[in-house]
């Protein structure tokens, strides 16, 4: 008897080791490094009044850990590189995209959970056939080759993508002769459905397997910055419940692989703008807790993992004074880029004829500038400045980060800001900083110890029992 209960003791213990997620969560912080979490709970706990920190849901995830993010060629890696090395476990050259150095197709995760039977989704805030996603999905030797990636999509086969829209779908980049048909064209040849906006999906959902989800209206390739979002504009949170939704809704499916990328936190950083960068942490989380209510109404079943491809910016927290002062960033109330459309609209309504007074009215409503953002002389006179070069003169020199144009008024009013905010960057590019690793569920304990970015989805793959190559 004691012999059969120690037998069955061991058997019960041996099948709970081995227990499988169905579920597994792989949200991707783009530009997220260990600074930027940090300083998003640093922010909201002096909103709060505090000195400390105010968790984000993911940062309460029981383990955590830091990554290593170089790639093969680089100290400091770009997002394709990355992209590559957390979706299929290789490191690859900056710029190559699902293919490691000498050009060899690498398959990701996401292609392995697909061929164990399960459902896959691949979704962002950026393009769909931006470096991230495309790394789950595509194999090609440049991370521009926006249209080919897009057509990889279909080869793909996954169950659902969502994201702002394709970048370049017409490909004009680099079109040839014998061009005929855009990205759209070929991805619905390829069976898919494309929804526009969230109750499009709703409408269109029930009624196909393969689904590509768009923002309603056209805002760019990516959505906009969350800071600049309404009501009416597709969330990663909303994304996130579309993807739920979709991935689930075939009871006798065998589980989900479900990759969500904060694709626009790298943005902000490439054009050091960190209220605008808190903000995306921020939305970013919000999608992470639309999973955590999925986990916790199947907390045997799932794996969350939350990372980041790289740092952006090389942000720090405290830039020489002991004290900081995160909240004064609460005072931003829309991104850089959306600042210089409002200046431009200013320079059109007035036919170029922007007085200095008028700007300011600007720089108070957006900055808190002169109201709850007091200025000091040199300030005061740095933005004059900027308003005699740029206002008075025909030709303005915008100021160009990666992936924004903005005008110098937008520049000085951040810099300005991120200043007394106590917010330092290092530079406009990557750089080779820590990234985060927070993770919940069944075989989250994998992760408790630093880890490179190539080992990430290899573990992944290990938990949720996906046999690859
Ligand atoms: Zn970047």
């Amino acid at each position: 008897m004691k012999k059969l209960s120690i037998f069955l003791l061991g058997l019960l213990l041996l099948t709970s080791c081995k227990k499988e997620p169905k579920y597994v969560f792989y949200f991707i912080g783009d530009g997220m490094g260990a600074y930027e979490v940090l300083a998003t709970q640093m922010y909201n706990a002096e909103l709060k009044g505090n000195i400390g920190i105010e968790p984000l849901c993911f940062t309460q995830f029981p383990v955590a850990s830091l990554v290593t993010t170089y790639s093969a060629t680089n100290g400091v890696t770009d997002s394709a590189a990355a992209g590559t090395a957390l979706a299929t476990g290789h490191k690859t050259k900056n710029g190559a995209l699902g293919v490691v150095n000498d050009t060899t197709k690498v398959n990701s995760i996401a292609y392995w959970a697909k061929a164990n039977g399960y459902k896959v989704g691949i979704s962002t805030t950026v393009g769909i056939n931006h470096a991230t996603p495309g790394a789950f999905y595509a194999h090609q030797a440049s991370r521009n080759n926006y249209y080919q990636i897009a057509g990889d999509l279909v080869a793909s086969n996954y169950d659902f993508f969502a994201g702002g829209d394709f970048i370049d779908p017409e490909n004009k980049k680099s079109r040839a002769e014998n061009y005929t048909e855009s990205a759209y064209s070929i991805i619905e040849k390829g069976g898919y459905t494309i929804a526009r906006g969230y109750s499009d999906f709703e409408a269109k959902a029930a009624t196909t397997d393969k689904m590509v989800l768009f923002q309603a209206e056209k805002k760019g390739d990516s959505l906009p910055y969350a800071i600049d979002q309404t009501d009416e504009d597709l969330s990663l949170a909303d994304i996130t419940r579309a993807g739920i939704s979709f991935l689930t809704k075939d009871a006798s499916s065998k589980g989900f692989f479900f990759m969500i990328e904060g694709g626009k936190i790298d943005g902000a950083g490439h054009a050091n703008d960190a209220a605008t960068e808190m903000y995306e942490v921020i939305d970013f989380d919000n999608a992470i807790k639309v999973a955590y209510e999925f986990y916790q109404q199947h907390p045997d079943e799932t794996l969350i993992v939350v990372s980041a491809d790289h740092e952006t910016g090389g942000m720090i927290v405290g830039n020489g004074a002991y004290a900081l002062s995160l909240k004064t960033l609460a005072n931003q109330k829309c991104s850089a880029g959306a600042f210089t459309s409002k200046l431009k609209n200013l320079r059109i309504k007035n036919q170029n004829k922007v007085s200095w007074e008028e700007v300011q009215a600007l720089l108070k409503e957006y900055f808190g500038f002169g109201d709850a953002v007091k200025l000091t002389e040199a300030e005061e006179a740095a933005l004059k400045a900027v308003y005699d070069q740029t206002f008075q003169n025909k030709e303005v020199q915008m100021e160009e980060s990666l992936y924004e144009n903005n005008e110098p008024m937008a520049g000085e009013a951040k810099r300005i800001i991120d200043k007394k905010s106590s917010i330092g960057w290092t530079s406009g590019s990557h750089s080779a900083g820590y990234v985060p690793l927070f993770a919940i569920g069944v075989g989250a304990e994998a992760f408790n110890a630093q880890v490179d970015n190539t080992e990430i989805p290899v573990k992944m793959a290990e938990i949720a029992g996906y046999v690859h190559e």
